[in-house]
């Protein structure tokens, strides 16, 4: 089915980068529309309590903040859809984005679609998630409440808070890296490294998740000396980065080697009138707030696009110039 409007804005995806950029633009008193997807929210709705998000001297939960930025969204006149962007055709005038029953149409597009979460690839891993094996921490975590051992793999940031949050809740947590560094930031390594209940396996990969129904431990070879060894637990965090979720655009704009979405001049992506903000584009800051204030300044481009004619303009020039190639 095809919606009859043509928005001026057109933002997928619902994290603070979406809801942000869809915020500025009905403020600007621009047509919006928000593809946030069917399962809306983005990473911020697997987090517990965000103690670092300004505005909050108590902190807020990850849920409860997303959930206020869509009331706030939907309170600006946005329109909201809860479906999946599934193809989009950036080379035309107006930009089309369709999902599995609609078919949208747009003068800008900001693309804030985030990254998920990376997953080790092994078989065994995949049988379990949900039995055992996550990759949130926060969300999972109370259920091994009063449990032996969880393994956590990983040496960033996520690793080690997810290190430090289960050690409140299990006898002890193995954190299980495959180099002899840590990747994450001094104070959060300082802060596992001191926690009694925190050991860590250095140089070695997770081979094997084991059990059949729940998970009963890992198999763990050492990458230095080939030595395999066996850690007894009942849950394994995966915390071992993000993949940008692009699949969709692959083709129809620029992305970096690992799939970001490569941008220029004003977080505008290869192709003009498309921007993109957050996680979908940045590797290097990818917090709450970093990502909207992307999301901000994405619309206040793609305002700016929209409001000095620049999609009319550049329809205008591709028909002239397909005029003068018949011409010719
Ligand atoms: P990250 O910084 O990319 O760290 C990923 C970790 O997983 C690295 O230690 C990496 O090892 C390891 N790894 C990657 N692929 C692996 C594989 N196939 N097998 C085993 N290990 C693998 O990701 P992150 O920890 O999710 O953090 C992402 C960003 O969010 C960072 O900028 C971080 O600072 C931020 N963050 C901040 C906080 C906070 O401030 N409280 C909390 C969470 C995240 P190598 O080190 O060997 O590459």
């Amino acid at each position: 089915m095809q919606d009859s409007e043509i928005y001026d804005i057109l933002v997928i995806g619902s994290g603070p980068a979406g809801y942000t950029a869809a915020i500025y633009s009905a403020r600007a008193g621009l047509k919006t529309l928000l593809i946030a997807g069917s399962t809306p929210g983005g990473q911020l709705m697997l987090t517990g309590l965000v103690e670092n998000f300004p505005g909050f001297p108590e902190g807020v939960m990850g849920p409860d903040l997303m959930e206020n930025m869509r009331q706030q969204v939907e309170r600006m006149g946005v329109k909201i859809v809860y479906d999946d962007a599934e193809e989009v055709e950036f080379a035309s005038y107006p930009k089309i984005v369709r999902t599995a029953s609609e078919t949208f149409a747009s003068k800008a597009v900001i693309i804030a679609t985030g990254a998920s979460p990376r997953w080790l690839g092994l078989e065994s891993e995949k049988r379990l998630i949900g039995r055992g094996v996550s990759s949130c921490a926060t969300c999972d975590g109370p259920l091994f409440k009063g449990s032996k051992c969880a393994v956590v793999v990983g040496g960033g940031d996520s690793a080690m808070e997810y290190a430090l949050y289960l050690s409140r809740l299990v006898e002890k947590v193995v954190v299980v890296h495959r180099r002899d560094k840590l990747r994450a930031s001094k104070i959060m390594q300082e802060r596992a490294l001191s926690t009694p209940n925190i050991e860590f396996v250095w140089n070695s990969v997770v081979t094997e998740i084991i059990g059949a129904t729940r998970v009963e431990g890992v198999k763990v070879l050492n990458r230095l000396t080939g030595e395999e060894s066996v850690i007894p637990c009942n849950a394994v965090f995966v915390a071992i980065g993000h993949k940008p979720n692009t699949e969709i655009f692959r083709g129809k704009l620029e992305l970096d080697e690992e799939g970001y979405v490569k941008i220029y001049n004003g977080l505008e992506t290869s192709v003009r009138g498309v921007f993109a903000a957050g996680d979908v584009h940045d590797k290097r800051y990818r917090q709450a707030i970093t990502a909207a204030g992307f999301g901000c300044m994405a619309a206040m481009e793609a305002i700016r696009f929209v409001e000095e004619g620049w999609p009319e303009r550049l329809m205008e020039a591709k028909t002239n110039a397909k005029l003068g190639a018949t011409q010719a």
